[in-house]
């Protein structure tokens, strides 16, 4: 029998106040705290768990950016004249999302959402490799996969392509091999599910039952393999319900600034990102969107402060976020309105993602502090 494993379990969405209003696991992790999140999407927040760095220094923040010169979506304008009904389709923009990530040799996570074709040959991809894997991560920094593999134990990691009962089966046998003593289990359903249906609501129940009691297994399995079994759950973010769809997109587009000429603009479902030409489009704009009721303009202090002030500007020039629970209809991420949504300030209560262990740890307040846990027990 193995001494030691360390199970971490890494849950997209499991916010701090969901999971302890639910009590979500607490007899399996007793020891659990709220964990800070960052502002934007887990574009941005996982990066940072698995190198332990800020998103200025890591490099990474949201999927689409502005073109520098030649954008590698440049040859997909005659698609922009598609109609919208077959040009929206969430099949065609599928089957054009996988026909683009294998031609430009993409292997990261790659997805057109709603991007509108016209506005494509303005824009680039940020994430074009897989995060998960050794020159991943744009700012250079190692993962905790390099840190672990140079400790000499034996590890496993989830494939994020895979479903969760796939990547829990993988965990199951791995542990029932009783080799492995670091495991990273990758699980996504409750974003899935929340997004779909809301915080509340049966089907997020049943998510949530099922979820502990594969926790619960998982538990009950290492600890007839190994002596000393320690689980570490944790979060990117949490989940809000979208109480408001705001139109601010279409109020935009009647300002009449030409998009590609005076600005090129980013909609992510909770955030716009602009990038201006000229500095009256920019003063236009800027006094247009202060006088908005829908969110507010991120200044530079509160970008900074939220370690996303990137000084290339790579993400936008200028930021307008929702308020919690408020959803741009349309973006270009989404068509149409979402039940729930994450993306906001990460300082609002659904924000917060969690912290969840049966051990005793290094204190885990902030996302960039589960990287050193997972160092640490490299190191054990
Ligand atoms: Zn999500």
């Amino acid at each position: 029998m193995k001494q030691r494993i360390d199970i971490f379990i890494f849950a997209d969405a499991l916010g701090w106040a969901i999971a302890s209003r639910r009590r979500f696991a607490e007899n399996l992790l007793p020891v659990r705290n709220k964990c800070e999140t960052l502002l934007g999407y887990s574009s941005t927040c996982d990066p940072t768990i698995l190198t332990g760095a800020v998103p200025s220094d890591h490099g990474h923040f949201s999927f689409f950016i502005k073109a520098p010169s030649e954008s590698p979506f440049s040859n997909l304008r005659p698609f922009g004249i598609l109609p919208e009904i077959v040009a929206g389709h969430h099949r065609v923009r599928n089957k054009v999302s996988k026909f683009i990530a294998r031609r430009q040799g993409y292997t990261g996570y790659f997805q057109l959402y709603s991007v509108p074709f016209s506005k494509l040959p303005y824009l680039d991809y940020s994430e074009k490799k897989d995060i998960y894997e050794p020159g991943g991560i744009t700012g250079g920094q190692t993962t905790i996969f390099e840190h672990w593999q140079k400790s000499g134990k034996p590890w496993v990691r989830s494939d994020w392509r895979l479903s969760d009962p796939e990547n829990i089966a993988h965990a199951r046998a791995e542990i029932e091999k009783g080799q492995v003593e670091l495991i990273y289990l990758f699980t996504a359903k409750l974003d899935a599910v929340m997004h779909k249906y809301g915080v509340d609501h049966p089907e997020v129940d049943a998510a949530f039952d099922q979820f502990e009691k594969n926790l619960q297994s998982l538990a009950d399995l290492a600890s007839r393999h190994y002596r000393d079994v320690r689980i570490h759950l944790f979060s990117d973010h949490g989940m809000a319900d979208v109480h408001v769809c705001s139109d601010l997109l279409p109020r935009w587009n009647k300002l009449g600034l030409k998009y590609g000429r005076d600005y090129i603009a980013v909609w992510d479902s909770t955030m716009a990102r602009f990038w201006f030409s000229d500095e009256t489009s920019r003063t236009t704009a800027t006094a247009w969107l202060a006088a908005q009721p829908d969110g507010e303009i991120l200044t530079d202090e509160r970008l900074a402060g939220y370690g996303c002030l990137f000084p290339d500007r790579k993400y936008g020039e200028l930021f307008y976020l929702l308020p919690s629970g408020s959803l741009f209809v349309p973006s270009f991420l989404n068509q149409r309105k979402v039940t729930a949504m994450h993306g906001y300030a990460p300082e609002h209560p659904d924000s917060a993602a969690a912290w969840m262990s049966n051990a005793d740890t290094l204190p885990v307040r902030s996302l960039p502090g589960i990287f050193p846990v997972m160092k640490a027990a490299s190191e054990a």
